[in-house]
């Protein structure tokens, strides 16, 4: 129901291996081995999610803080370009910052534009089709400092903004293209998904998180900067502090004393392989759409093209759909939640399981036919009867 990954038996070992060592990870001088298992899991990561290689890479604690830190790097950079020393000088009498949305972005790259300074409210919002895409003809023309807020994978449907075609129009107003790709930005890694992140690459920052589709442990996020000063300008500790040279991950994030979670994510990432991977995020997708066509072979409407891993489903009016998602969750088969969808009531199924098996979407999905069956029988007006 939520984005919610499992976690691969290598890699909760390496956690656990990791918590016994004790190692605190913000920098390479106290922890040399941690330091190079996240250094070689951040450049198998940037490489598979084709990214940049020489982007500046950091873990944090999800893709919540992966979007704070891009974006602070965005500020730091698009006020640079106006003449304004942001982190030196903070936003009072800076240039306004134009910052741009979709109508569908989520909720932790809005908290991140609060925390900021961008305000909630304020960011203009692009108008998005019935997937939840930003729709390009509708983007502006920007003028002044600038951030464009892209979404890879939407959190309801799975769908990606046309991320080639706004970063075309975005830089050439000059503007900082950032991509929330929690999960969205693993379709890279599979063949067949990877036209949806076209142009991935054209963007200036990224967040994602590898607590959702690589299946490490919580809490694993991580940030991606193309412009390495901006992001050390942003979240860097005073040199003086630790007094010594080199690249520090806590110069690149929030924390500075932290776990260190490159470890898990490096042995996620060992003992897939590149071809585990495709397999892990390819299974998934297959197992999103044995849903979607299990449900819409029972008769219940599909709402979103199952592009990824999301199915959204309805099963005939908002109270209909309400009182059947309750069912569901009491018979305890799977767990799906309730989600709106522009306007609509619906029920959201994530596959994001290296776990999960086409026997577990079977029994899945017997479970939610024969809850909607008993939900819509007209003796049945009681919420939870479908229980015998
Ligand atoms: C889950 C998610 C986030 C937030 O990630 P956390 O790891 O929970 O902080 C941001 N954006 C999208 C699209 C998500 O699915």
């Amino acid at each position: 129901g939520y984005v919610v990954g499992g976690t691969l038996p290598a890699s909760i070992a390496a956690h656990w291996l990791a918590t016994a060592w004790d190692q605190n990870a913000p920098h390479p001088a106290a922890a040399p081995g941690v330091a190079a298992f996240e250094r070689t899991a951040l450049r198998w990561i940037a490489d598979l999610l084709g990214l940049p290689p020489d982007a500046a890479g950091a873990f944090v604690s999800g893709a919540s803080a992966g979007n704070l830190c891009g974006l602070a790097a965005a500020r730091h950079a698009v006020l640079a370009s106006a003449g304004w020393d942001v982190d030196a000088q903070g936003l009072f009498g800076a240039p306004a910052v134009t910052v741009v949305v979709g109508h569908e972005v989520h909720p932790s790259v809005t908290k991140a534009l609060g925390v900021l300074g961008f305000g909630r409210e304020r960011p203009m919002r692009v108008p998005v089709d019935s997937q939840g895409r930003m729709r390009a003809d509708r983007f502006p023309r920007l003028t002044g400092p600038s951030i464009v807020c892209l979404q890879a994978g939407n959190v309801n449907t799975g769908a990606f903004d046309p991320i080639s075609e706004i970063a075309e129009q975005a830089h050439r107003d000059g503007a900082w293209v950032h991509v929330d790709g929690a999960f969205g930005l693993w379709a890279q890694a599979s063949p067949r998904r990877r036209h949806l992140c076209d142009g991935i690459a054209q963007a200036d920052s990224w967040a994602t998180d590898a607590h959702k589709w690589l299946n490490v442990p919580y809490d694993s996020g991580l940030v991606f900067v193309r412009d390495r000063e901006a992001l050390r300008a942003a979240m860097g500790v005073s040199a003086a502090y630790l007094a010594s040279s080199g690249e520090a991950a806590c110069d690149l994030t929030p924390e500075l004393s932290r776990r260190a979670r490159g470890v898990d994510a490096w042995a996620a990432l060992a003992s897939l392989g590149r071809s585990g991977l495709r397999e892990l995020i390819e299974r998934c997708c297959v197992h999103a759409q044995r849903f979607a066509q299990g449900l819409r072979a029972a008769g219940h409407e599909v709402l979103n093209d199952v592009v990824l891993n999301q199915v959204l489903v309805r099963f005939g009016d908002a109270d209909t759909t309400r009182r059947t998602i309750e069912a569901i969750q009491l018979d305890g088969t799977c767990w799906c939640g309730i989600t709106e969808w522009q306007g609509r009531t619906a029920m959201r199924i994530s596959v994001c399981s290296w776990a999960t098996t086409a026997d577990d979407v079977d029994r899945s999905l017997a479970a939610m036919i024969r809850c909607a069956r008993d939900c819509r029988l007209p003796s049945n007006g009681r919420s939870g009867a479908a229980l015998s």
